[in-house]
């Protein structure tokens, strides 16, 4: 199977998704250039300690931020939700491009192996329907590669009935809508202390607060929150 895969690389070189050059280096499995990866937008160092959206002014907190009080810890992003890590984010939720996951993976194990070492990861759950529909799910998938490829710790102790897609929902109609259908699972041995949420954008906070709130209630003491884009 491999093997095929890289006869097949060199028979139909792999363009990368976003600038269309021939992708030369032929250990990436994915669909974008080290070039293009790394002229994605990063954030920076002067972020909200919160939520990790950059602040434009001295303080540490930002808006959204300020005044309330939230079940996670922090919340790290890889990108800045806009441009080109939008456009990867929809090609790999929207029109399914798979291997996008193995780029999200490698940023990811980057960060959990530099600031959460021995932290459990536990994914956000996605719409059953999705998995239902193409045969996997996007965050599930990234975690089976962390845990797969990288060896790294994620257990799937949340699961999520109702199939409404969250984007459609008011603020507060999200959380009432995640707060009836994700849960814990059953038949948990042992919970973790410390976990890592991991989820695909961050908008308002309200998914990974909400799966924080379950999993401090159930006795989870330290949650932090790890997404590929802040908006
Ligand atoms: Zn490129
Ligand atoms: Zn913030």
């Amino acid at each position: 199977m491999e093997t095929g895969k890289y006869i097949l690389n060199y028979l139909i070189p792999q363009r990368c998704m976003l600038c269309g050059d021939i992708i030369n280096e032929i250990k990436l499995h994915y669909p974008i250039c080290s070039e293009c990866s790394n002229n994605l937008l990063q954030l920076d160092k002067n972020c909200c300690n919160i939520c990790g959206f950059p602040l434009i002014s001295e303080s540490t907190r930002c808006l959204r931020c300020r005044d309330s009080k939230f079940n996670y810890i922090s919340n790290v992003s890889l990108y800045v939700y806009s441009g080109n890590v939008k456009e990867v984010i929809y090609q790999y939720k929207f029109q399914h491009k798979k291997s996008i996951s193995l780029f999200f993976a490698a940023k990811i194990a980057d960060i959990i192996i530099k600031k959460y070492p021995d932290v459990i990861i536990v994914p956000v759950p996605g719409r059953k329907i999705v998995k239902k529909k193409i045969g996997w799910e996007h965050i599930d998938l990234i975690s089976n590669i962390l845990k797969q490829k990288y060896k790294l710790p994620v257990q799937k102790i949340l699961t999520r009935k109702g199939s409404k897609a969250q984007k459609t929902l008011s603020r507060e109609k999200r959380a009432e809508n995640l707060r009836k259908n994700i849960k814990l699972r059953k038949r948990i041995k042992k919970l973790p202390e410390q976990v890592v949420l991991l989820d695909d954008v961050f908008t308002t906070g309200t998914t990974i607060n909400e799966c924080a709130g379950i999993l401090k209630e159930a006795g989870v003491s330290k949650i932090y929150s790890l997404t590929i884009a802040i908006d």
